[in-house]
């Protein structure tokens, strides 16, 4: 659907009647996550309380379509197609950010181990890797990257304790 000729009010509009959504907006080169908050939440809906983290170069937010609970990812706040088009000075902070965050949520969420995994592949994109908890009933291996989504569902206590630890005081 091209949707060179809408304007955003237009475009949004179809987003809130779910005639459209991320995958047209990337297809039309729209980067939905900032659509999507400069527009009103019409994509994602208002995502704001599931950030547990951001400075001036990353977020971290809890998944919405969870892949299992404590699903969750960091991303840059400026563009990039993807990892290999990435600021190099960059690079080290994400995964020093990574490694922080990871520790936390085996620690709040109990699980066994957690997953890194980065694939972005659009034209307009954050680039951001996923945190994906391993859990011990769970069985180890890349089948993890791929469990099905699940309801989100919000848990106050740990939203509260992550933000705590790191140092995440809200918009
Ligand atoms: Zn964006």
């Amino acid at each position: 659907m091209d949707l060179s000729n809408l304007t955003n009010e237009e475009i949004k509009e179809l987003c809130l009647e779910k005639k459209i959504g991320a995958k047209e907006l990337t297809d039309n080169g729209i980067c939905p996550t900032c659509f999507n908050r400069e527009y009103d939440g019409c994509v994602f809906g208002d995502d704001t309380d599931k950030t547990i983290y951001s400075d001036e170069n990353f977020e971290v937010f809890l998944i919405g379509n969870p892949r299992c609970p404590g699903h969750t990812a960091i991303s840059t706040r400026k563009h990039f197609k993807d990892m290999m088009d990435v600021d190099t000075e960059l690079i080290g902070p994400i995964y020093e950010l990574s490694q922080k965050v990871m520790i936390l949520i085996r620690k709040v969420y109990g699980s066994e181990s957690v997953y890194l995994c980065t694939m972005c592949d659009g034209p307009m994109n954050h680039f951001h890797v996923q945190l994906i908890p391993r859990y011990s009933y769970e069985e180890r291996g890349s089948d993890n990257f791929k469990k099905p989504r699940q309801e989100y569902i919000e848990d106050k206590e740990k939203i509260k304790v992550l933000r705590k630890e790191l140092g995440y005081k809200g918009e």
